[in-house]
This record gives structure tokens, C-alpha cells and sequence, in this order.
């Protein structure tokens, strides 16, 4: 969007050309080092009518360490009842306030609440804009060594076995790099079994990211899942993990796909042609390999 005279907007223009409208704006926070709070950010907190946020007396802090007065404009808008907020929300912005929304950390509605809301407001005709900033995935993404031309997001690893076990059918095919949080009480868990299904994978694990002990540590799945077992990890962590790539697929992960699709009543010749489409394989090679795991399993 340009300015007067197909100037790039600056900030001033921004309010200018607004002005007199009401906006939810979603407004990037640090992830650790308060330092990543942009002028922009703390400008925008500083003036709003309101700020949503996942725990006022997170923001509240965050406010005062820059010297910002949170004076009873803070509102909780959490998982629990960003639904029912939204009619209030919609109502304000289209009265013509500025809504500020903050997560406790990184950028709203990226595993984080937000999305609804963002939704209900564009729906209603309402402006929405951003003060973009920190954001965990791409922090980790940038510094994890492994591609970023093409990357998937892909939340939280799931909990239950069988959503585990579909998250890995997946990732046995996805192509691009993928990025996913994890606790760091299960990450050590969530290694392992990762690193069953793709053990030699590239991975990085990035941890602390802008904090005192910020560490990356990069290696196949199976090396970073040998030094997990044996420390204790603390601190907030996300993974950074390499792609399907067809010259190199993972043979236990093969089998386990030509298995599932022999068991699932497919022939031998239509299996070939799936995964040899879908991996990019010699067909000769995984008609062969389908060939012998059913006889093995007559
Ligand atoms: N909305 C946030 C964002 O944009 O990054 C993410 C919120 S999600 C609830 C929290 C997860 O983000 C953590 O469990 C961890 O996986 C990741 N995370 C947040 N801060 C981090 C940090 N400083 N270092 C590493 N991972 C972090």
C-alpha cells in the first residue's frame, strides 16, 4: 500500500489514513528478551482504547517495563471465551475504537488465541491490521540450517497415539520443512518417536530462542533423540524438521507405508503406483519391495 505521491507508507501515515476508524490491530510481543518490543508495538498499547490479552497480569508487566500505563484498559481474551468476546470486540471496532490484541508471547493466533476474532471483525467489515514481530516458528526457522524456501507449520505434536501416528503418515510424504512447538516436558518423548520413524532426518531443536540460555542443537533425528534421553530439557522449545526427500526416503517408513496400504486390501501393483507417484520412487523398486513383504506376510 503506498502514500501520498506512491510513497511507502510510514507509521504516521498509517494512523493518518485511518484515522477516525476503528481497528482490532494484532500486535506482536517478544518471546523472551523484552528488547524485541518494536517502537511500534509499545506505541500502539500505549494509545489503544483497549488490549486484549491472555493474561492481564502478563501484559501488565510487560506494560510497565516499558514505562507503559496499562490505567484499566487490559480485557482477557483467552481460548475459553475468545468466542463470546467477539460480538463486544466487533461492536467496539466498529464504534470506531482501537482494539489492541496480545498474546502472553509471539504473535497472536499462531498457537495462540486469535483467529476467531480476526475472523469475526473482517466478516463484520471491520479494518484489522497488523504490528507484525516476534514469532517462535520463523525465530527457529531462520536459524535452523535446514530449508526455508518451503515450510509447513504444523502446531503442537499431538498427544494421542492415533493423531501421532497420522501426523507421522504425513510428515512420511510432506516435501517441505516442518516446524512444530513442543512442552519441554514431552520433548524428549516426542524426539524418540519421531526419531523411530525418520531417523535420519536432519533436525534442529531451538530452544530459549533471544533468552540468556538460548541454544540450538542440530543433528539427524536419532542423534538429537540419544542427547534428549540423557538431559533434562528446560525452557520453551521448537522443532525444525527436514523434509520427505524422494533420493533418500526412509526405508522403515516405506515398508510401514506399503504395509499399511497391502493390509488396507490394495494389490501389489497398485501400491507400486501410488507411492512411486506420491514419493517420487522407481516403481520397479517398490513393486519389488511390496512384492516380497506380502509374500512375507502370506
Ligand atoms: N504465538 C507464539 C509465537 O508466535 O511464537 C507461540 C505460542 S505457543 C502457545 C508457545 C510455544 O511457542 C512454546 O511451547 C514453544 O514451543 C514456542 N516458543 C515460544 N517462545 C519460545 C522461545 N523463546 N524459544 C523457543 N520456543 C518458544
Amino acid at each position: 500500500m503506498d502514500g501520498p505521491r506512491g510513497q511507502p507508507l510510514t507509521g504516521d501515515d498509517v494512523s493518518e489514513a485511518r484515522d477516525g476508524r476503528g481497528q482490532l490491530i494484532v500486535v506482536a510481543t517478544p518471546i523472551g528478551n523484552l528488547g524485541d518490543l518494536s517502537p511500534r508495538a509499545e506505541e500502539c498499547l500505549a494509545s489503544a482504547d483497549v488490549v486484549l490479552c491472555e493474561d492481564t497480569r502478563h501484559t501488565r508487566g510487560l506494560l510497565s517495563s516499558r514505562g507503559v500505563r496499562a490505567a484499566g484498559r487490559l480485557v482477557a481474551l483467552h481460548q475459553h471465551n475468545e468466542a463470546s468476546q467477539s460480538d463486544d470486540v466487533v461492536a467496539r471496532v466498529l464504534g470506531g475504537q482501537r482494539v489492541a490484541l496480545v498474546s502472553d508471547a509471539g504473535t497472536p493466533g499462531i498457537s495462540d488465541p486469535g483467529s476467531r476474532l480476526v475472523a469475526a471483525v473482517a466478516s463484520a467489515g471491520g479494518v484489522v491490521s497488523t504490528v507484525p514481530g516476534p514469532s517462535a516458528v520463523i525465530a527457529a526457522l531462520s536459524i535452523s540450517g535446514l530449508d526455508t524456501e518451503r515450510f509447513v507449520m504444523d502446531g503442537f505434536f499431538p498427544r494421542r497415539d492415533g493423531e501421532r501416528l497420522a501426523r507421522l503418515d504425513e510428515w512420511a510424504r510432506e516435501r517441505r520443512t516442518i516446524v512444530f512447538y513442543e512442552s519441554p516436558q514431552r520433548i524428549a518423548e516426542t524426539m524418540k518417536v519421531v526419531s523411530e520413524r525418520f531417523p535420519t532426518r536432519r533436525a534442529a531443536l531451538a530452544r530459549e530462542l533471544t533468552k540468556v540460555f538460548e541454544e540450538v542443537r542440530r543433528g539427524t533425528t536419532s542423534e538429537l533423540a540419544s542427547v534428549l534421553a540423557d538431559t533434562t530439557t528446560l525452557g520453551e522449545v521448537v522443532v525444525v524438521l527436514e523434509g520427505a526427500d524422494e533420493r533418500r526416503v526412509e526405508p522403515e517408513s516405506l515398508e510401514r507405508e506399503i504395509r499399511a496400504l497391502l493390509d488396507s486390501g490394495k494389490s501389489v501393483r497398485d501400491v507400486a503406483g501410488e507411492l512411486s507417484r506420491d514419493l517420487g520412487l522407481s516403481h520397479r523398486e517398490v513393486y519389488r519391495l511390496a512384492l516380497e513383504l506380502r509374500s512375507t506376510t502370506e
